[in-house]
């Protein structure tokens, strides 16, 4: 059973990121940390109730291909109606484009709860946002408004149509073709691996596709974004009839048994109708809006099943009783919370989990700043730390989920490995997370490529300074401090190897990106240990649930920050063994 850690949530937005600048950024909403509040209740009970009890079964059950399309399993297309009812797609999308425009801040806290009831249910809605904002970004006129329209209200559910079997991280090997057509263009070609390319839970189906206009140069500078929709429209906006596009597989998953995973089939007969987006070879950038957006929930994603298999490991481990404590002979047996390993995974869950929100909504945070600072160059400044902390969000709380999740099942013993107790799924559905939307590979090359390398590391130390800043001189943050630093030298390490030689800037680009998840979100847990600490002196009423955030900074900050030794280690030293071996000796 999942429960929304709503206090822990609040925890980082109103105490940890503070409400003072989402009010200022918002005020046109009228927006409030009460506000955030009561969304976030309305968010745990659709997630607990309805979503959540359908995440067992649904892995069961499974998507299913048929001639007539692909049906998703039991419950599902009900729970969606009522995902609808609530208003939850109007919530995220923002207020100029016909939704609500609530701050990214709170969407990401949303999109927690929503993840983590059930992943494969809320993979296929969370791209409603994406799109909308890629579209709109693209300045497309009238013809696809209406389109636009019904993916605000959530009527219908979008797609994005990337990969093709021979392009996967490298689109610029991309196949598919557009022929023009009058004022639209025929595509042709056949897509793979797309999330929701087809499901019986909406009417019609917006597909964004990338697609090559016939004659455009070879490699990304020639690539186009289309939207191709499942069903044409009549003059008069109803639905007319299916455009050529089908199904014609789904593929049979590791996890995510619920969420179809397609391969799409554009232009089997005269070509699917399809009309351009912006202006013809700038498809990349459009897409890229869609797939930054996708990113961050990419990193959430990781977040959610963590806190899924924490809370059930917890439980677990309180009511499985083997094993006298430590020293004692005799005696009845104790629940395994009280063996000292016990603890320390748990603890090491826990905290890496806090570490994670913290820095997931920081991420999400500079986003809601980049769209609403009041000067040029506070936005400007507020997007480049969103940008540089997308792909470790998306590439550490992905991978730090895979560790988490697994854990869970050590947590529960030979009953973790046995699909009855549910330990299995959480790993097994998130472990895709850090493969799509780039894999960890691609998000730490451009995290030391693009992400550093275009301002030579200064988004990067103003965080380093700001994070230090906040910490102060207080003796207890010592060691986060001292890590900050060691980022700070990592950072100037890569920078200069990126330099001389992006092949070995490379070698050691992963272990770099979780140097920074580690150190970056270490530091923001340390910063809510000192919020916490302020608290309890102040006499909080709420003493259990301060002190409890002293312990899991003081877990991590001891079992978990002194990685970080090791690997700028890894960062400064370690790319020669990698560069040095021939592909043919592996
Ligand atoms: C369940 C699921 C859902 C998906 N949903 C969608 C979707 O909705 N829409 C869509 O378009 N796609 C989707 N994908 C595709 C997904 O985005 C790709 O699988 C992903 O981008 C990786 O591409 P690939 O599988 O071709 O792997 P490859 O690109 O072949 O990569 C294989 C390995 O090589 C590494 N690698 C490749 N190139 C480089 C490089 N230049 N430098 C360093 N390492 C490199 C990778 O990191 C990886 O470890 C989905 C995939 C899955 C499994």
């Amino acid at each position: 059973m999942y429960r929304a850690p709503l206090r822990d949530m609040q925890f980082v937005l109103h105490e940890l990121l503070g409400d003072d600048r989402l009010s200022a950024y918002y005020a046109d909403v009228d927006y409030a940390g009460e506000l955030a509040d009561s969304i976030l209740e309305e968010a745990a009970k659709f997630g607990e109730n309805v979503l959540e009890p359908l995440n067992r079964p649904g892995d069961v059950e499974g998507a299913r291909w048929t001639p007539e399309g692909v049906q998703v399993p039991k419950g599902l297309k009900e729970a969606y109606a009522s995902y609808i009812e609530g208003g939850w797609t109007q919530m995220s999308v923002p207020g100029d484009l016909g939704g609500q425009g609530m701050p990214h801040t709170v969407n990401n806290a949303v999109e927690e709860i929503m993840f983590a009831s059930n992943m494969a249910f809320y993979l296929g809605t969370s791209l409603a946002r994406g799109a909308v904002e890629a579209i709109a970004g693209s300045g497309s006129g009238d013809a696809v408004q209406p389109f636009v329209e019904k993916l605000v209200s959530g009527e219908w559910m979008g797609t994005m149509n990337l990969t093709e079997a021979q392009a996967g991280s490298d689109l610029a090997l991309l196949r598919s073709r557009a022929v023009a057509d009058g004022d639209r263009y025929r595509i042709f070609g056949q897509k793979i691996f797309i999330t929701y390319g087809d499901h019986d839970m909406t009417d019609n189906i917006v597909h964004l596709v990338l697609a090559r206009i016939d004659g455009a140069p070879a490699g990304t500078r020639g690539i186009s974004m289309f939207l191709v929709p499942k069903y044409l429209l009549k003059d008069d906006g109803s639905q007319g009839e299916m455009n050529d596009v089908r199904c014609i597989s789904i593929e049979h998953k590791m996890g995510l048994h619920a969420s179809p995973t397609c391969v799409m089939a554009f232009g089997e007969k005269d070509g699917a109708v399809g009309y351009l987006m912006g202006e013809p070879n700038t498809g990349l950038q459009h897409m890229f809006v869609m797939m930054n957006a996708a990113r961050l929930s990419v990193g959430v994603q990781g977040l959610a099943q963590s806190e899924r298999a924490y809370q059930q490991a917890l439980d677990w481990a309180r009511n499985r009783v083997q094993g006298k404590p430590v020293g004692v002979k005799d005696g009845a047996s104790v629940a395994i919370v009280n063996h000292p390993d016990v603890k320390r995974m748990l603890l090491s869950m826990r905290s890496r989990i806090e570490a994670m929100r913290a820095l997931a909504y920081t991420a999400a945070l500079s986003l809601d700043a980049a769209h609403r600072e009041a000067e040029p160059a506070a936005r400007e400044a507020a997007l480049f730390r969103a940008e540089l902390l997308t792909p470790i969000v998306k590439g550490w709380c992905t991978e730090t989920a895979i560790e988490v999740t697994s854990m869970g099942i050590q947590v529960h013993g030979g009953m973790g490995f046995v699909e009855e107790t549910g330990a299995a799924q959480f790993l097994r559905d998130v472990r895709v997370a850090a493969i799509y939307e780039g894999t960890t590979g691609i998000q730490s090359n451009d995290l030391i490529g693009r992400k550093l390398g275009r301002d030579k590391g200064a988004a990067m130390n103003a965080l380093i300074d700001e994070l230090l800043a906040d910490l102060g001189a207080d003796e207890a943050q010592a060691s986060t401090r001292e890590a900050l630093e060691l980022l700070r030298a990592a950072t100037a390490s890569v920078l200069r190897q990126s330099a001389e030689s992006m092949a070995a800037a490379q070698a050691v680009s992963v272990p770099y990106l979780e140097l920074c998840g580690t150190v970056l979100a270490g530091a923001m847990l340390a910063k809510g240990a000192a919020i916490a600490a302020r608290a309890l002196a102040a006499g909080t009423a709420e003493t259990d649930f301060y002190e409890g955030k002293l312990r899991t900074a003081r877990f991590y900050a001891d079992q978990v920050l002194p990685r970080a030794h090791g690997l700028v280690r890894i960062v400064q030293a370690g790319a020669v063994s990698v560069t040095e071996t021939d592909p043919a000796q592996l």
